[in-house]
Formats: structure tokens, C-alpha cells, sequence
């Protein structure tokens, strides 16, 4: 689309207000609106932005990191393929956009051009990566103070299902008017958990997705006179809620899925197995940017299902990877990955990129997952010996840790780039001060309604 169709499709549509949106280091979506009347120009102009809110913690904390204080703006400049129409909010409709510095370059911190740089460097080796989020979030009411769940329903309960149906079905009518293919919906096993996932996209697009996805839902289910939680855990004594990431590896042409081996035991290619060994090898540190808040490691336990090891498995859900079984009659196109230690309290960009970097080293090197890596067991049934001697570990127990090893891993740290690390990294800092001095209540409290 170019910018004239833009404004007319807006105007015919009778949209008043246009938000140009992105996703900060966070992991808070944030934006800011032109009225219709100066969309023409704004498409071309961009629109102001402090650079500081790169540095703005998730608590609106400013952070001190050099060239992102009170001096100097950037531009927020939409991507013309993402103009849309909110149809639960008609005259206003959405664009996502890129961080773009005064002299017109893509600037270093921006999260969205971290996941373009990604991707052209995967593009470069003719790969093309696709993607799925997954995500689980919980539906509440506020009582008084306190939020509730919205239902004491089971896993995958018709109950749970029927309790809540005219929100779920507006949202996901709602989420196919934007063009998300919803592909299933289940009330998932905590009190007024929901699980409702839509079909992959090239990386990119499946971000972008993802952001569209949690400002939907959140605005469906608050028409509804709900609370859409997203937070890792939302509620001590319940079941996390994960955002794991489905992905695979395609040709140039989106033809081929290069992750898929008819010959191999569980089908998959030596792409596949390196992109394995690549996410293993640096899964401590990426889980900084997959499960990036305090609150991500009250949901990244044992016997969780949320993975808590590094390792691997056909069909193990307590894998940090797992490989998922094919469908009947579709092999070769279901072939995929799906990381279990990510969340919705993650940029979905810098998720994502990072997710590519990690799987990219793998490739490049040509490294193979350890033989022992490959567990088809709960991980969290061997003895620490028997972790110790295949090699496996515990991933970070908390952001403290996590972050730790996101700042020794240089891999990851030079495909953020430096504007992007310094700044991730200030804010996740802040962070881990912040709800160091607080108690459960406080985090779970400022987590709940966030994300
Ligand atoms: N709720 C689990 C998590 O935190 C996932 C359950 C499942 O779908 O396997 O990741
Ligand atoms: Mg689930």
C-alpha cells in the first residue's frame, strides 16, 4: 500500500485518529497519534519521540544510559504494510513503526530494526524464518483492590471454555478481522487462563502480529468488563502463563521448509539440529530477552511445563526446546521448534532476533546439539549427578542471573548492537533494583496489567 491509499482507506473508514505504534525495551507497547487530517504528512515525516524512551524502564523509570537522556529526539516512522483498522475501536486505526534517527537512518535501538537486521542476515544464507506465537493469558475481574480470576475452571474444561464465551469469540472474530488466522482456542489449566494461537508468519509479521494480538485482546476482553492478563504469572498459586515461540526455517521462496528430514528419527534436517545447538548453547543468556521481568522467574520453574533445563525433546514439555510431533498428511510443512522458555512480558522483536541470532551461530559454526542433550524424560526427575554429567543445566533460577549471562555472551550482545544492549540492559537493571526492595505482592501487582 503507499501512502495516498493509506489515507484514503483511514478517511473512507471514517478513522479520526491514527496510532504509530512500538514496542520498547520493556516489552510495553507505547505510541503516539496523528489526526487523519495530517496522516499524508506525518507517513512522510514520522513523528517525534524522546530518545529517553528507550531508556524508560517499565516502571517509567528514566535510566542513565549515555545519548538517551532528556536531549535529542528520534522519529517514529509506520511501516505501510501494517496500516490497521482496529475493529473493536473503528475510528481509530493502528501502524507499527520503526525508530528512525534525525538523519534518516534506522536507529541502533530500535527493536524492530534489530529484528529486520535478523532477518536479513538469515536471508543472507537464503534462509527465511517463520514464526508463531503462542501465547496463555488470564482473565480477571477487579475486586476492591485485588484482581480475581474469572473462573475456577480446569485444563481444557468446556466450563472454563463456556464461562467466557462472548469475549472469546469477539476477540476472535475480532483478531480474523485483522487479518490473524486464529488456528485453536482452549481454556488452559489455571483459574480463568485462556490459550488462543494464530497461524505463523514470516518473523517480521509474526512481531507485528503479536503486538496486534495483545492490544486486541486486552481491549476485547476490557469491553467486556475483563482484565486481560498477560504477566508470566499473574497469580503465585496458579499455572504461569507462557508465550512459547513456534518456528522453522524455510527457502528463499517459502517453499521448502529447510528444518525437515524424511530419512532423520524425528524428521528434522541438520539445519534443524544445528539452529538446536545454536538456541542451547546460548539459551541462558537469551532468556534475558525471552523472559525478560522479574516476574518471568516465578513462572520459569520445575514441573511447570514452562521448561526449566537445557535441553531437548520430541513432544517433552518440560524441554526447553521441544520438537513437536507432525501432522498426519502434512509432514514436511509442520516441521518446528517450539522454545518454551518465552513470554508475553518479552519485545516480541528482540525475542524473536534474538531467538535468530542464537539459531544463526548454530548454522554458521555447523554445531550438533550433545547427544545427551536430548532428554525424553522430565528433566527435573535426574539427579543433579546425571544433569551434570549430560551436560545439562538449570537455566537462570532469576533476572539477576539471566542478565549476567546476556552481558557474557558476546554472540548475542554484538547482534543487539550497542545502542540496543547498553539500553536493554540499563532497563532490566533498573528493574531488578526496583523490585528487589518490594515483596511478591508489589511485583505480582505491577506486573498484572502490563504487558
Ligand atoms: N502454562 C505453561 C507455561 O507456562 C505451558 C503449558 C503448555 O501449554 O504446555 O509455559
Ligand atoms: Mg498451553
Amino acid at each position: 500500500m503507499d501512502s495516498s491509499e493509506i489515507v484514503k482507506k483511514a478517511t473512507e473508514a471514517g478513522v479520526q485518529l491514527i496510532f504509530f505504534l512500538y514496542c520498547d525495551n520493556g516489552g510495553i507497547i507505547r505510541g503516539k497519534s496523528t489526526h487523519v487530517s495530517s496522516l499524508a504528512k506525518r507517513l512522510e515525516t514520522g513523528i517525534g519521540l524522546t530518545r529517553a524512551m528507550q531508556a524508560m524502564s517499565d516502571m517509567d523509570r528514566l535510566q542513565t544510559v549515555a545519548g538517551m537522556g532528556p536531549v535529542g529526539e528520534i522519529r517514529l516512522v509506520p511501516d505501510l504494510e501494517t496500516f490497521t483498522v482496529l475493529p473493536y475501536a473503528p475510528k481509530r486505526a493502528v501502524m507499527l513503526a520503526d525508530m528512525v534517527a534525525l538523519d534518516r537512518v534506522p536507529w541502533g535501538a530500535c527493536p524492530r530494526g534489530f529484528l529486520k537486521r535478523m532477518v536479513a542476515r538469515a536471508a543472507a544464507r537464503g534462509l527465511r524464518f517463520q514464526a508463531a506465537f503462542e501465547p496463555e493469558w488470564t482473565l480477571a475481574r477487579k475486586e476492591g483492590a485485588s484482581f480475581v480470576p474469572c473462573d475456577q475452571s480446569l485444563c481444557f474444561s468446556t466450563i472454563g471454555a463456556n464461562t467466557v464465551l462472548p469475549v472469546i469469540d469477539d476477540i476472535v472474530a475480532t483478531l480474523g478481522a485483522q487479518g490473524l488466522q486464529v488456528e485453536q482456542y482452549y481454556a488452559e489449566l489455571g483459574h480463568g487462563q485462556q490459550e488462543l494461537s494464530v497461524r505463523f508468519a514470516d518473523a517480521l509479521r509474526a512481531a507485528d502480529n503479536h503486538v496486534l494480538y495483545r492490544e486486541t485482546v486486552r481491549n476485547v476482553a476490557w469491553q467486556h468488563g475483563f482484565y486481560a492478563s498477560f504477566a508470566p504469572k499473574p497469580f503465585a498459586d496458579q499455572a504461569g502463563n507462557g508465550c512459547h515461540i513456534h518456528f522453522s526455517v524455510w527457502d528463499a521462496a517459502g517453499e521448502r521448509n529447510l528444518f525437515y528430514d524424511r530419512q532423520d528419527a524425528y524428521s528434522l534436517s541438520q539445519t534443524g539440529y544445528s539452529f538446536i545447538a545454536g538456541v542451547l548453547e546460548h539459551l541462558s543468556a537469551l532468556v534475558a530477552l525471552t523472559c525478560p521481568s522479574v516476574n518471568s522467574y516465578r513462572r520459569l520453574q520445575p514441573r511447570s511445563w514452562s521448561s526449566a533445563f537445557t535441553c531437548y525433546g520430541p513432544d517433552n514439555r518440560e524441554a526447553a526446546l521441544r520438537i513437536p510431533s507432525l501432522f498426519w498428511g502434512d509432514e514436511e510443512a509442520s516441521v518446528n521448534l517450539e522454545l518454551k522458555p518465552s513470554d508475553s512480558s518479552a519485545n516480541p522483536y528482540i525475542a524473536l532476533g534474538g531467538l535468530i541470532a542464537a539459531g544463526l551461530d548454530g548454522v554458521e559454526t555447523e554445531l550438533l546439539p550433545k547427544k545427551n542433550h536430548l532428554v525424553d524424560v522430565d528433566p527435573a526427575t535426574l539427579t543433579l549427578e546425571e544433569l551434570e554429567q549430560q551436560g545439562i543445566q538449570r537455566l537462570p533460577a532469576n533476572l539477576a542471573e539471566a542478565i549476567g549471562a546476556l552481558e557474557r555472551d558476546e554472540v548475542l550482545t554484538e547482534a543487539l548492537g550497542s545502542d540496543l544492549a547498553r539500553s536493554y540492559l540499563a532497563i532490566r537493571r533498573g528493574d531488578l533494583e526496583l523490585f528487589s526492595t518490594r515483596d511478591e505482592a508489589f511485583e505480582l501487582d505491577h506486573h498484572f496489567y502490563k504487558y
